[in-house]
Order: C-alpha cells, then sequence, then structure tokens
C-alpha cells in the first residue's frame, strides 16, 4: 500500500495554531463542528441525491454515529454523507478551503488573537479536532465512487498522508480522534451524550451512540459496550417544532448551530406562514456582529435555505436585502421547486414574496424588542445600527419603519452612545418648532462641536448629531418623517425654519447691512474658494462656518471621497460669518491690508477644519498662524 504525503497549505498551519492556542477554553467546540460537518454532508448527499437517486446505493439512511473507544483512546465521528475523493480530502482539509479564511487571518490583528469570541464567530470548522485530539484520522468513500482513502495528521507536523482504505468502508466519512493525554473526558458516554444535547440536539439528523450497557456482569461483551445504537439526540430539524414544545435553551442551541456563534442570540421570531406560499422561517439577532460585517457585503452567509426540509444553500443573499446581513437562521419552503438555481433565486416572485415577508419579520421583531426590551435594543443598535441605517438608502418602501427604529446621540446627550428615537425626539420638539434637525459630521467632537448648530441649541432646539460614516450617505435619503421634514443644519437656507425669526427680522437686515462692507472685502479677498459670504443666523461663539449647497456633500465627505481617488464636482460651499466675534471686528478695523488678508483666509481655514474639509494650502495656514502670533 502506498502512503503520499503533503504539506499543508500555509496558511492552515496559522489556523491551526490559532485555534488550538485560542479556543482551549472553549474546547469541547470540537464537537459540535465535526458533527456539523458530518449533518452538512448528509444534507449534501439528499440535495445530490435529488438528481441521482443512485448515489444512496443500498444505503438509504443519512445517519451520524458518535463511538468512542476507552482502550484505544479514540473518539469517532461517523457519518454516512456524501464523503470525499481523494482529490476532495487533500483540497478541503489540507488547504484553508473558505476564502473567508484568509481575510480572518488578516482581521485577526496581532493583539485580537487570544480573542475566542472573534474566531468562535468565524466558525473554525474541521481543524477545531487538534485542540482535543493529537492525531487525526479521516478515512472516507464518496457517494457513488468504490474507492476509499485516509487522511492522516499528527499534531506539530506540517505534513499530513494520504493512503488508500478498504474499499469496503462505508459511504461517507469517519473522522477518528486520537485524544491528547488530559481529554480523557470525551470518552465518557455521559459527557458526550450531554454535549449532543448542547449543539446537536436539533440537527435534522440522527446522531447514534452505542446503548448504554444493562445489567452489570463483567463479560467482555458488557466492557466493550453494546452493540445496539439508539439516537440521543430529537433529529427534528428544531424549526418544524411548534413553538410551545421549544425553549429558550432550545432555540440558543440552535442558534449557536446555525452559526457558529459561542454567544447567545439577542433575540429571535419563529414563524409559520401560510396562504400563497408556504414557508417556515426562524431569524436570529446575534447579539455580537462578526468581525467582517462591514467588509463580507460580497460574501454573505447566514440564512439557510431549505426546501421541504433538504438543505439547498445558504441564500442571505437572495431571501434578505443587505441591510439585514445580520440575521442568521433558516427559511424552508413548501413551494419552490427543488432544482431551484440560484439564478432561479435571483429572479423568482415567489423568493421575492418571501424575500418582503422575511424583511416585515425581522422589522417586526426590532419593533417589538425596542418597545419591550429598551437594554437589549440599544445594545443591537450598538452593534448593527450602521448596517440597518443602509436600508434608509436601499429600501424605499420600509424608509420610515427603519427610520423609526433608528437612534441617534444628540445636542442634549452626554456621550455618543446616548441615543434618541425620531419619535422621543418629536415628542420633546419646542412648540412652535417645524422640523427635525441634525448635522452630519466626521466624528461625535466635529459634530458636537459644530458652528452650524449654535444658534438652534441657544434657542432649546434639539439637533441630532450624525457622527458615523454612513450617515452622510444616508443623509441624502432623509427627508421627512412624521410628516415632519427632516432638516442638515449645514446646508442651505435656515432662516426661514428658525422659531422666532419673524421677530428678529429687524435686526437681521440691519446686521447685513452693517457687515456689508465686511462681505465686500472677504468676497474680494477669498474669489472662488466660496460661493458667497453672508451674515450667519446660524451662529452665536464661533466666528464663521461653512455652509453647502442643499444638494451637495458635506466637507467632510468631499475630503474622505476625494482622497479615495474620486473625482469631486468642485461646488464651494458659502462662508457664514457672525459679524459680533472679536476676530471679524478685527478684520472690519484692520487698516494693514497685508494682515487684514491673513485675518480673512485663517477665517475661511479655521471654517474648513471644524467642517472637516481639507486645507488647499497647510503650509500657507501654518504660516499665517505664526504671523498673527508674531513667533
Ligand atoms: P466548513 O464546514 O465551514 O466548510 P470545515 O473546516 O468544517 O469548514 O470543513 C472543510 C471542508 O471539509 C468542508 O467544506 C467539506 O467540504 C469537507 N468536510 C469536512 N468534514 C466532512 C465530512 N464529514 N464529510 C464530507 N466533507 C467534509
Ligand atoms: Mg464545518
Amino acid at each position: 500500500m502506498t502512503t503520499e504525503t503533503f504539506s499543508f497549505q500555509a496558511e492552515v498551519q496559522q489556523v491551526l495554531k490559532l485555534v488550538i492556542h485560542s479556543l482551549y477554553s472553549h474546547k469541547e467546540i470540537f464537537l459540535r463542528e465535526l458533527v456539523s460537518n458530518a449533518s452538512d454532508a448528509c444534507d449534501k448527499l439528499r440535495f445530490e441525491a435529488l438528481q441521482n437517486a443512485d448515489l444512496y446505493g443500498d444505503q438509504p439512511g443519512l445517519n451520524i454515529y458518535l463511538s468512542a473507544d476507552k482502550e484505544a483512546r479514540t473518539l469517532s465521528i461517523r457519518d454516512s454523507g456524501i464523503g470525499m475523493s481523494r482529490h476532495e480530502l487533500i483540497e478541503n482539509l489540507g488547504t484553508v478551503a473558505r476564502s473567508g479564511t484568509r481575510k480572518f487571518l488578516e482581521a485577526l490583528s496581532e493583539d485580537k488573537r487570544g480573542d475566542a469570541q472573534l474566531i468562535g464567530q468565524f466558525g473554525v470548522g474541521f481543524y477545531a479536532a487538534f485542540i482535543v485530539a493529537d492525531k487525526v484520522s479521516v478515512t472516507s468513500r464518496r457517494a457513488g465512487s468504490d474507492e476509499a482513502w485516509t487522511w492522516t495528521s499528527a499534531e506539530g507536523g506540517n505534513t499530513f498522508e494520504v493512503s488508500s482504505a478498504a474499499a469496503d468502508s462505508p459511504r461517507g466519512t469517519t473522522v477518528t480522534l486520537h485524544l491528547r493525554d488530559d481529554e480523557s473526558e470525551f470518552l465518557d458516554d455521559w459527557r458526550l451524550r450531554s454535549l449532543v444535547h448542547r449543539y446537536s440536539e436539533h440537527i435534522g439528523f440522527p446522531i447514534h451512540m452505542r446503548a448504554e450497557k444493562k445489567g452489570d456482569d463483567e463479560s467482555d461483551d458488557a466492557k466493550a459496550g453494546s452493540n445496539e445504537w439508539e439516537t440521543v439526540n430529537q433529529a427534528s430539524a428544531l424549526w418544524t417544532k411548534p413553538r410551545n414544545e421549544l425553549s429558550d435553551a432550545d432555540y440558543q442551541a440552535f442558534y449557536q448551530h446555525v452559526s457558529h456563534d459561542f454567544g447567545e442570540a439577542l433575540a429571535w421570531t419563529h414563524n409559520r406562514v401560510e396562504g400563497n406560499q408556504n414557508f417556515t422561517s426562524l431569524l436570529y439577532l446575534p447579539a455580537k456582529a462578526p468581525f467582517d460585517m462591514f467588509s463580507g457585503r460580497d460574501e454573505r452567509k447566514g440564512l439557510k435555505l431549505y426546501i421541504k426540509r433538504v438543505f439547498i444553500m445558504d441564500a442571505s443573499e437572495q431571501m434578505l436585502p443587505n441591510y439585514l446581513r445580520f440575521v442568521r437562521g433558516v427559511v424552508d419552503s413548501d413551494d419552490l421547486p427543488l432544482n431551484v438555481s440560484r439564478e432561479l433565486l435571483q429572479s423568482s416572485r415567489q423568493v421575492e414574496r418571501i424575500r418582503g415577508a422575511l424583511t416585515k419579520r425581522t422589522l417586526d421583531l426590532l419593533d417589538r424588542l425596542a418597545n419591550e426590551d429598551k437594554e437589549k435594543y440599544d445594545s443591537f443598535w450598538q452593534q448593527f445600527g450602521n448596517v440597518l441605517k443602509e436600508g434608509v438608502v436601499e429600501d424605499n418602501g420600509n424608509r420610515e419603519r427603519i427610520l423609526k427604529l433608528a437612534r441617534f446621540p444628540s445636542s442634549l446627550s452626554q456621550s455618543a452612545d446616548d441615543r434618541v428615537s425620531l419619535d422621543a425626539y418629536i415628542a420633546r420638539m419646542q412648540p412652535e418648532q417645524k422640523a427635525i434637525y441634525y448635522v452630519t459630521a466626521d466624528g461625535w467632537n466635529a459634530a458636537r462641536r459644530s458652528p452650524q448648530i449654535e444658534a438652534l441649541t441657544q434657542r432649546g432646539i434639539e439637533v441630532l448629531l450624525l457622527h458615523e460614516r454612513v450617515d452622510e450617505w444616508m443623509a441624502g435619503y432623509l427627508h421627512e418623517y412624521d410628516g415632519k421634514p427632516l432638516r442638515n443644519v449645514a446646508k442651505g437656507e435656515l432662516d426661514a425654519d428658525l422659531p422666532s425669526a419673524e421677530a428678529d427680522k429687524g435686526k437681521a437686515e440691519q446686521a447685513d447691512k452693517d457687515a456689508a462692507p465686511l462681505i465686500e472685502r472677504l468676497k474680494h479677498l477669498l474669489g472662488d474658494k466660496v460661493s458667497g459670504v453672508k451674515v450667519s443666523r446660524r451662529l452665536v461663539d464661533s466666528p464663521a462656518c461653512l455652509v453647502t449647497g442643499e444638494h451637495d456633500m458635506a466637507p467632510h465627505m468631499q475630503r474622505l471621497l476625494a482622497a479615495a481617488g474620486h473625482a469631486m464636482p468642485q461646488s464651494a460651499p458659502t462662508l457664514e460669518i457672525n459679524p459680533g466675534h472679536p476676530l471679524l471686528q478685527r478684520l472690519a478695523n484692520e487698516a494693514d491690508t497685508a494682515k487684514a488678508d491673513d485675518l480673512g483666509w485663517l477665517l475661511l481655514e479655521q471654517a474648513q477644519l471644524t467642517a472637516g474639509a481639507a486645507l488647499d494650502d497647510a503650509a500657507g495656514f501654518v504660516a499665517r498662524m505664526n504671523r498673527l502670533i508674531g513667533a
């Protein structure tokens, strides 16, 4: 018999090290991972057999067997699933099968390497076996093939071996773990059963273990354990059970199974829909965002599509809008054709309807959470709020609902985490206040110190502080909520909006007149850097601020996009000034033109800096500053 030796791909060695060292405190998850692979393998065979029933041969059952051998100190997990060819053994177990793994390694900077929570979210898979075993062998016969192969690897080695196995090996895969000396607990029947109950109770296939020995005779038979197999899990796809037969612990265990998360789900919704579409859905909100929440838009996972209990594929992309990509769970349709393809899923009216229904279910769940458990809802928003905000842009039909779920800090907040809903904002609006006001900025401090909000906050008007990157994009779609206009206070005209503007009208006109020469001076100096200069109604303490056109992008966003290589349309902002400020008074009275010019440019540059815009001429700015300071 020939044995060939192969090297693991470099990434595999890294993953192995990481898994063994970081996950020791969660070592029992190896069983969850191996059982989950066995279950996946059964799912795959059932799926392939839809096209080719011969694949079952004379063994139609799909089963998982768990057995421990105390003498040999081995634990085996066998499944009668799809199996692996020689090539597949080498590919799947010798290289990092999923492109996500490489990204994961990159995402995991050195200081996070010990973060088991993070690694758990990623689903460590097969290599978890090495947490408890120093040698692992995998014997597999692919369904439909009469060749079987054995893959073996021992700890610490950078290699694995593949040799041919007995041709009468059963269909499917047997993973045998040679347990480390201190891992004897996993030979214990009771321990194994309790792990199956904890992690694998509701997978769709029966897990069998040797029946417990009867009697106390010392015969060899009893020592070796009974030869009878018994099913130790419920093996009923959990979602097919009625809600009242399931406990929270059942739901949580199943969540861990579908999500590979160590943590608990925050909330879930389990529904059977009957009508012109029949389907069951079980949707979970995770408590923590996975590490690739923002980078992983392209390869989404998390919602498994079943058709009449046959696993078809991960269909998160087709079944849920992008902005709900954090949802995990299962949807099981009675009506879709079993041979459904990705293309069909993309275009089918039926899928469109299910997608609409799942979206509604998820938003309902969020509503309920927001109303019933503020603390949980806040933690949801903290983790996923920025993803949900994408829905304001992408989902016209649900915009109002999503805005109802949104939470933002405001000028009344003590910190960026102290947030208010739009409904709560409206409930405490000033009596004469017509609009909901907000400002966008690049960061919390920039937002709360925005000069544009000064006049409003001085009058006791609350301003929402939209300080996250996604906010500026979303703001383009904020027009109205609950019949009230949403107004960006750093854009366009504000005067007419301001309560008590009427009363101040006379004063304002006088101020415009008085400032006319100053305004002329600044216009002349700043040229096309600004589209205009005017007396501000927004400012109280700051000397000046920038105001962009109603449909122009905020200055901080223009800077970010320009830095990312996007061509920016050059629309100059308006410079608004506060003539009462000492800097402006000094400028008005400055006889020395060179000094006046310095002051004028500094005024613009300050306004640019507070708005998060890029300075055209940073060195010029520094030189001006130094001249003024007298350095
Ligand atoms: P994942 O399950 O997330 O794909 P794993 O590391 O758990 O990653 O497994 C890697 C691959 O090895 C699987 O995608 C599958 O192709 C293969 N595999 C693992 N276990 C089995 C098994 N019991 N039967 C068939 N294939 C398996
Ligand atoms: Mg796996």
